[in-house]
């Protein structure tokens, strides 16, 4: 039977999403900067950890299973990153209120309720990727939703969260395992979906939506910046985890192949919620048992956290738009997909919608702002944050001001970019294609007035003729050019 063939609403099939996204700000509990270092670390220092009973008094079966493997940590670390908190020698500051204000966007924009008051919890980890054998977590807010194509998926709770140390080397044999403390403790914002993802597309449609949301905030870009997992499982069989997706266009394919896992994994054997790990292939392989409840106190060294009204009112006014609404946005200008994808991707909205009040062009206006500064980027070999800087705000207005004025005309406007980026002044640039202009006029009525008194010779001999008259003043091309749209052959 091919996967396609299942019909995912008699098994059963039920998914979740957790995504953990790194937020672009200094670190949560302490102003280290957030930035992983890859040079020989400044410092080392080793430490053992043992497992601790959580409050319900049990020691967790995950927390077991590592503290059996009684392993020594070793952790590298560099003054720019790392201080005495990430060093759990020292309590941790205040939580970081750029990072909690991010984590309220994301929580607005997935429509959550924002609890007014929250505890900051620990969480224990024995895995040796945090100093202190736990992780700081708080919730920020819960009951939110998306909508997706494929129905409303619901949003149980978005938290902020300090990231692990990252494990650099890992010697089985040697039962030795070095840490870097550079991640650790760099916010992160939690999001957990709903266990209501109906089938595998969903999914990634989910994904992809909530990517959107977290792109339109200030949030780290790049590789291991986010980390997203799924809880899956048909009826009959335990709920499993599958960590480590890189890319959502992976979810459909590991979740169809995980699902005919847990189909033949019913009728064999004995059954147990597990994690596992999304391989490049889209097969699974196993990770860990699936951690139960006692892994959470609270965090005694920090106050409750309040989150105001007039904190939470503030945000809500000043949401930031997400990347499919700027789009249709853009496309009710009537810019083509091209042009649309590029003013997104260079984060020209705002400078569009201004050059637009000027000059309704908006066609215009974008290659102003994005595809001509690239090409003039290309050719002449030169930055385009060099470009940028020279093409302000304000000089794309005295252009187009110079356009309206009809002092320059639209074909003249890349040449004028040039002009600029070459270091010539707007006011100059302008007045230079404004004389090219005038000269070309000239060139034009002559060429007029001499097929008018000499009628019906042939373009050489008029070319000839325009030649001997303004020697040197204009180019054979530009001649050429214009005879041409005078005389025929
Ligand atoms: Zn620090």
């Amino acid at each position: 039977m091919s996967e396609h063939d299942l019909n995912y609403t008699e098994l059963g099939f039920k998914a979740g999403l957790e995504i953990h996204q790194q937020l672009d700000t200094h670190k949560l509990f302490c102003n280290c900067l957030s930035e992983l270092v890859n040079s020989e670390p400044e410092f080392e220092i080793k430490r053992k950890l043992h497992a601790i009973a959580g409050e319900t008094g049990d020691i967790d079966i995950a927390v077991r299973f590592e503290a059996g493997k009684d392993r020594e940590f070793t952790y590298q670390g560099y003054s720019q990153n790392t201080c005495l908190v990430e060093l759990d020698e020292s309590p941790p500051e205040m939580i970081n209120l750029e990072a909690l204000k991010i984590t309220l966007q994301v929580a607005l924009l997935l429509n959550c309720e924002v609890f007014p008051v929250t505890q900051i919890m620990r969480k224990t980890v024995i895995d040796g990727s945090n100093t202190s054998g736990f992780q700081r977590t708080v919730l920020i807010a819960r009951n939110g939703f998306v909508e997706t194509k494929h129905g409303r998926v619901g949003i149980d709770t978005v938290a902020l969260e300090e990231d692990a140390a990252r494990i650099v080397e890992n010697d089985k044999d040697k039962n030795k395992v070095v840490y870097r403390l550079d991640r650790l403790g760099i916010p992160l914002i939690e999001i957990a979906t709903a266990p209501d993802i109906k089938n595998p597309e969903q999914i990634k449609g989910v994904a992809l939506h909530i990517g959107d949301i977290l792109r339109a905030c200030r949030v780290k870009r790049g590789i291991g910046t986010i980390r997203q997992d799924i809880n899956i499982s048909v009826k009959g069989h335990p709920r499993i985890e599958i960590k480590g997706f890189q890319e959502p266009r992976m979810m459909v394919v590991t979740a169809e192949k995980e699902i005919q896992r847990q189909l033949a994994n019913i009728k064999n054997k004995k059954l147990d919620k597990e994690v596992r790990k999304a391989n490049p292939d889209g097969t699974t392989s196993f990770l860990r048992p699936m951690p139960g409840a006692a892994r959470m106190y609270p965090e005694t060294d920090l106050p409750l956290l309040n989150i105001s009204r007039d904190l939470i009112n503030g945000i809500k006014a000043n949401l930031p738009k997400l990347r499919s609404d700027i789009k249709e946005e853009l496309k009710g200008h009537g810019l083509n997909d091209e042009m649309i994808n590029l003013i997104v991707s260079e984060n020209k909205l705002d400078e569009l919608k201004e050059l637009i009040q000027i000059n309704s062009d908006s066609n215009l206006i974008a290659k102003m702002l994005v595809l001509w500064p690239k090409e003039i980027s290309i050719k002449e070999k030169i930055s385009l944050d060099e470009i940028n800087k020279k093409l302000t705000l304000d000089v794309l207005e005295t252009i187009l001001q110079a356009l309206n004025n009809k002092k320059i005309q639209k074909h003249d406007i890349q040449n004028i970019l040039l002009d600029i980026v070459k270091s010539k002044s707007v006011s100059e640039a302008i007045k230079l294609e404004k004389q090219s202009n005038e000269e070309l006029e000239k060139l034009e009525n002559e060429i007029k007035r001499v097929i008018k008194e000499k009628p019906g010779l042939n373009i050489n001999a008029y070319m000839g003729l325009i030649m001997a008259k303004f020697k040197g003043k204009v180019s054979g091309k530009e001649v050429i050019e214009m005879l041409g749209r005078y005389v025929k052959g």
